[in-house]
């Protein structure tokens, strides 16, 4: 029903006798004509699906709840126990956003997708989150005639592979899955065996560079340091912001830089991170071991939560590090920092990952002179890198791995899901040469008798 040649916008519909469930509801996100899709009205009346799955929080796979609880649906929607939490930051603030360009839309008078409001309210969103209903990893769930287990799947806090058992067959879908050696987060399960799969495909036609990503960050740190400067971190509040925290701590603690004075100025990061240290046993035992918990409680990490405790930090002198939201420059309090530090040859800007085209960050990233923010025309003099080491999913030969790890009896058919076309058709090549499995490639809305 989405995400098939795309990258976001996942949901897939599965019906049995008795039961019509989706797995995951995804919201659409990217450019205009990506972004139209989640206006087409819903294809399936979402009053007749019994029941939701949701593998994890990221709005691309969860961001749909919504518009579809207010649409109709009145059943429980599945999801780990952290998934829910991450679900009470992430659904409402999508939901505000909603109301804030749909505001900006008809301000502007520009005929958008002839909507007469937003898609969906920030109260719509709070709506949805009174269906979720927790099962914990490992938890067998009887759903009327399909039984349901989550498995842990290294991508971010509460991210989940989904079998669903039902008249003798058992599907698994794959939700985003996390890379092979994953830097922070626990490794990913093994996944079981099935006999059909529905996998994720982001990354089917790449493979990740390994780049030293502690040099890069010592780098950046010695210099704010040497220069009494600020280093701005433009960070995705879950998952990124947790791991360049990590990142961090391992350079102090292993005495590789001076200790510096942290700040966490997003307070969808600061809650994302409280919901991590809540769910050690999703990070890797030997950071938990090594210390990182107390790390975090302590002084030299600060979480602002206030707009005024905010504005405070442009009074504060360097050396100092400000890890805020959003990653890509598009919006969040990131945007006041950058205005007042971008110009001061003091400061650096740290990318902690792909800067999308026409976003703001790949505009200084690309090495503009000025930049517009606020309606205020800026030089920008500070030093500015990216780490691209960081991705929360696997590559090509991560994906071929956790196909081939399905061991024993290899599935009958793999649906490619969660891609871009090229990256799909890349992928199943390289699966038709290592495993016997059907692969296919669906459009929307196509339909497989199983
Ligand atoms: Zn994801």
């Amino acid at each position: 029903m989405g995400a098939a040649g795309y990258v976001t916008g996942s949901r897939v519909l599965i019906e049995t006798e008795k039961t019509r469930v989706y797995v995951d509801a995804g919201l659409y996100q990217g450019p205009k004509y990506i972004e139209e899709k989640n206006f087409q009205s819903l294809e399936t009346d979402p009053s007749k699906i019994d029941a939701i799955f949701i593998t994890h929080a990221h709005i691309d796979h969860s961001g749909l709840l919504p518009l579809i609880v207010k649409k109709g649906f009145r059943g429980p929607i599945f999801c780990t126990p952290s998934t829910i939490k991450l679900l009470e930051i992430l659904l409402p603030d999508a939901g505000r956003l909603q109301e804030e360009e749909y505001k900006f839309y008809s301000k502007k008078r520009i005929e958008r997708y002839e909507l007469t409001g937003p898609l969906f309210s920030e109260e719509d969103a709070h709506k949805a989150l009174s269906f979720l209903k927790p099962l914990p990893f490992g938890e067998k769930l009887k759903f009327r005639d399909i039984t349901a287990k989550f498995y842990w799947a290294g991508h971010i806090v509460g991210a989940a592979y989904l079998t669903l058992k039902t008249m003798g067959k058992t599907i698994l879908i794959s939700g985003d899955i996390g890379p092979r050696e994953t830097i922070f987060h626990r490794q990913r399960e093994k996944a079981p065996q099935a006999d059909y799969v529905i996998m994720e495909s982001t990354y089917g036609n790449r493979f990740h560079e390994k780049k030293d990503y502690e040099t890069q960050m010592k780098k950046a740190i010695d210099t704010v340091t040497r220069k009494k400067g600020m280093l701005l971190i433009p960070s995705f509040a879950v998952g990124r912001t947790q791991l360049v925290l990590y990142v961090l701590y391992r350079l102090i603690k292993d005495k590789k830089v001076k200790p510096i004075q942290i700040f966490i100025d997003s307070p969808m990061a600061a809650r994302a991170t409280r919901v991590y240290l809540e769910h050690p046993n999703q990070i890797r035992e030997d950071i938990i071991k090594g210390g990182f918990l107390e790390f975090m409680k302590s002084k030299a990490v600060q979480m602002i939560e206030s707009v005024s405790e905010s504005k405070n930090l442009n009074y504060f002198n360097g050396p100092g590090v400000i890890v805020s939201a959003s990653g890509m420059c598009s919006g969040g309090r990131i945007m006041h920092h950058l205005f007042s530090r971008l110009w001061d040859r003091r400061n650096m800007i740290l990318f902690s990952g792909y800067q999308a085209n026409g976003t703001l960050g790949r505009i200084i990233l690309e090495g503009a002179s000025r930049v517009k923010i606020f309606n205020r025309e800026l030089p920008i003099r500070c030093l500015v890198d990216n780490i691209n080491a960081f991705s929360a999913h696997a590559d090509q030969d991560g994906l071929t791995l956790w196909v081939k790890d399905l061991s024993e009896k290899m599935p009958e058919k793999i649906f490619l899901h969660h891609g871009e076309d090229e990256a799909r058709e890349m992928l199943k090549t390289r699966l038709e040469e290592v495993i016997k499995s059907k692969i296919e490639i669906p459009r929307t809305e196509d339909v497989y008798y199983l």
